[in-house]
């Protein structure tokens, strides 16, 4: 049993604190179940390992746009 490919972990903007997931169905799908965000505005699926970032957090998770020195 070989796994040459491993796809990166999807990452689900929510903008509640709480989340379902079945792992989106088809071959991937798991039993749903309820995960609760943490203090850190997200949670990661044990099944699917799909992680989900509350809205209020999604900005930590862009690229960094350069930000505008003397602008004081
Ligand atoms: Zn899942």
């Amino acid at each position: 049993m070989s796994m040459s490919t491993v796809p990166p972990p999807e990452v689900i903007y929510v903008d509640g604190h709480k989340v379902a997931c079945n792992g989106g169905g088809g071959a991937l799908g798991h039993p749903m179940v309820y995960l609760e965000l943490g203090a850190n505005g997200e949670v990661e699926c044990g099944y699917c390992d799909r992680k989900f970032v509350h809205k209020d957090h999604a900005h930590e998770y862009q690229s960094p746009a350069p930000r505008p020195e003397g602008d004081h």
